[in-house]
């Protein structure tokens, strides 16, 4: 495997915190302030709102880490409403755009958007109003594809940006771009085209979802040197997770839990496939419930029947692909429940911030059994899962690389399932730690069926092993990912093993006493706590990505002056039972109908969350 270095090398700075841009005295401070409450409707600003905008007037290239719901958009249709030019905004989905547009209409701010699959018409009468004089636009929505394929649209750029009129270019969803992201759309990789012809047009690049190496993958293929970063907590505060072993009874769990905790309340249950949405849905029915289902194959006038159905609270339950989802602004989700295995924990993640987004508590349940990891699995190979909302253009055979593209699905993939698999963390602490965001336990307040659970734990000491794991990383030479690692020290002998000749090294095995779940959580541990770092790199050739492991070695040299590492395990589980694969439910108090009773009997506590979702 060849990598080569890093193609640009980035400055980040961070903003967040940045007492400069939360400053009142810019001299357009008084116009967003009024227009905010005039044409938007809105108190006050939300966290980084006011900082974001304020740097991207500036002048600076921006990337912004936001939790779904936070706010995104106001954070550049203010900025396009008070300044003269037009702002440029790629935007992944048709459906998002149209739904952007009649909010902007309805607030009297012009805009337009132009798509592959619109009339040629009416396209050539948006491009001949941006080629006036006076154009109306304040903001112009594309799809990205429209950037890679049409020349006449990147004519029409240059002329405005010639007239000193092309503001910003807002890429949304930037997450689009990365290989490691969830939701990659291989169109949004050209959209380094933008600096390269507008070198000095600020970019303004939005996510909710951004592992660290998700974020360098969307700064590097934009292209943006010098990047000011606004990150904020991703934690959801008013989000109850918790993991359930599926069993043949799932169906009837699932009407059970809505029955107990959340009758007659709006939710949304993720699904596997076209056909599990329809069982599912079924079966609800037969239960009581106002239910529907929705996914891709589905007509469109179908699926916005059901939509707007569920808006109107005709219908409380969708159960749905992950088709359905980005862009829904439906503030009262009382519970976002998985049928079956998320693909990446960022997805999963994202799905689940679409329950309570009026700051009131909501539940995250997930069902999980081995069998479906199995089955995820295999339909990622044959390229056969729904992806979440359909591009037009967007064609998965035109994918560059495919095989990298299923490793990369897969490593994502085999997080979720340890996530499932770990019955001793916090499930904040797991999904935070894959936003580079370190979280103490003690915040959770037991809303976590984990943090719940553990009463008794006992301490163990695993600094052995973790010494054992930095050096099995020193010894591979630094070029491995975490998945490969774990491989090598519980002493597989798969191919990969066998080609780069580890099975012949002294570590190779060493830690074959322990449980997978186990050794990758102390691995795990040992990336949040910085002894190790992932690394991105780019393979020369198609310029995909990988994550690899690297020592920090001045950590490191704390380990070995005598740092323990200290890990909680349940004190009924013994620390090295053998690794369990298949789907029986886990012992003791975890079956289902017991977990819920206590974990949704608990008193709700305040609901104030520091996403100041309400503010
Ligand atoms: P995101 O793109 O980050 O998921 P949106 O931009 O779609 O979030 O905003 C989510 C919701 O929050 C919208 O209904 C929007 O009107 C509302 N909102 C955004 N900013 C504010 C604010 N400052 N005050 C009140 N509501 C806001
Ligand atoms: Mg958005
Ligand atoms: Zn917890």
């Amino acid at each position: 495997e060849v990598f080569v270095p890093k193609i640009i090398e980035v400055n980040y700075i961070e903003g967040s915190g940045d007492k400069r841009w939360s400053s009142r005295d810019f001299p357009w401070t008084k116009e967003l302030e009024v227009n905010n409450k005039k044409v938007f409707g809105n108190h006050s600003f939300r966290p980084n709102q006011r900082e974001i905008i304020n740097a991207t007037i500036s002048g600076c290239d921006v990337f912004v880490l936001m939790p779904t719901g936070g706010g995104k958009s106001l954070t550049y249709q203010l900025p396009a409403l008070i300044r003269r030019g037009i702002t440029l905004v790629i935007s992944p989905l048709v459906s998002l755009i149209q739904d952007q547009i009649m909010h902007l209409l309805q607030a009297n701010i012009p805009a337009a958007y132009l798509s592959a699959n619109m009339e040629w018409t009416e396209q050539l009468e948006i491009l001949r109003e941006l080629n006036s004089d006076y154009c109306k636009y304040k903001l112009l929505y594309v799809t990205p594809e429209k950037i890679a394929k049409s020349d006449n649209l990147l004519r029409h750029l240059e002329s405005l940006h010639v007239r000193e009129l092309l503001e910003r270019i807002v890429i949304d969803e930037a997450h689009c771009v990365s290989q490691w992201g969830h939701d990659f759309r291989p169109d949004y990789q050209g959209l380094g085209i933008l600096k390269q012809k507008f070198p000095n047009t600020p970019v303004l690049a939005l996510t909710a979802t951004a592992t660290a190496s998700v974020k360098e993958d969307v700064v590097q293929a934009l292209g943006l040197v010098n990047c000011i970063i606004f990150r904020q907590s991703f934690n959801r505060q008013n989000l109850w997770y918790s993991v359930i072993p599926k069993t043949k009874k799932c169906l009837e769990d699932i009407d059970k839990f809505i029955r107990e905790n959340h009758f007659d309340e709006c939710g949304i249950i993720y699904c596997l496939s076209r056909m599990d949405c329809e069982k599912v849905a079924e079966k609800l029915q037969e239960c009581g419930h106002k239910c529907a289902f929705y996914h891709a194959s589905m007509d469109p006038s179908q699926r916005a029947s059901v939509q707007k159905q569920w808006s109107k609270d005709e219908i409380n339950i969708i159960c749905a692909t992950v088709a359905f989802g980005m862009g829904i602004n439906k503030p009262d989700v009382r519970f976002v429940i998985h049928h079956s295995l998320p693909k990446s924990i960022e997805g999963y993640h994202q799905e689940c911030g679409r329950a309570g987004r009026d700051g009131q508590r909501a539940s995250c349940v997930l069902y999980y059994s081995y069998s479906d990891y199995i089955r995820v699995k295999h339909m990622l190979s044959q390229g056969a899962i729904e992806q979440s909302p359909i591009t037009p253009g967007y064609n998965r055979s035109n994918m560059i690389n495919s095989g990298r593209i299923l490793e990369t699905n897969t490593e994502n993939l085999q997080r979720m399932v340890s996530y499932c698999e770990n019955d001793v963390d916090c499930r904040r602490l797991l999904q935070l730690a894959h936003f580079g965001e370190k979280f103490d336990c003690s915040a959770c307040q037991k809303t976590c069926d984990n943090c719940l659970k553990i009463t008794n734990f006992i301490e163990k000491d695993v600094t052995e092993i973790a010494k054992q794991l930095v050096e099995l990383v020193k010894l591979t030479g630094q070029r491995f990912s975490s998945s490969h690692i774990l491989e090598v020290y519980r002493g597989s002998l798969s191919q990969m093993v066998k080609k780069h000749r580890h099975e012949t090294l002294s570590l190779h095995g060493a830690g074959k006493h322990l449980a997978k779940s186990e050794a990758s959580r102390i691995l795990h541990h040992l990336v949040i706590e910085d002894f190790l770092m992932e690394e991105v790199k780019k393979s020369d050739f198609y310029g995909s990505v990988s994550s690899i492991l690297k020592v920090n070695e001045s950590k490191v040299r704390n380990l070995v002056a005598g740092q323990r590492i200290i890990l909680r395990f349940p004190s009924s589980v013994k620390a090295s039972k053998p690794g369990k694969s298949d789907a029986t439910p886990a012992k003791g108090s975890l079956t289902s109908g017991k977990l819920n009773v206590t974990l949704f009997d608990t008193p709700a506590p305040q609901t104030e969350v520091d996403l100041n979702l309400s503010a």
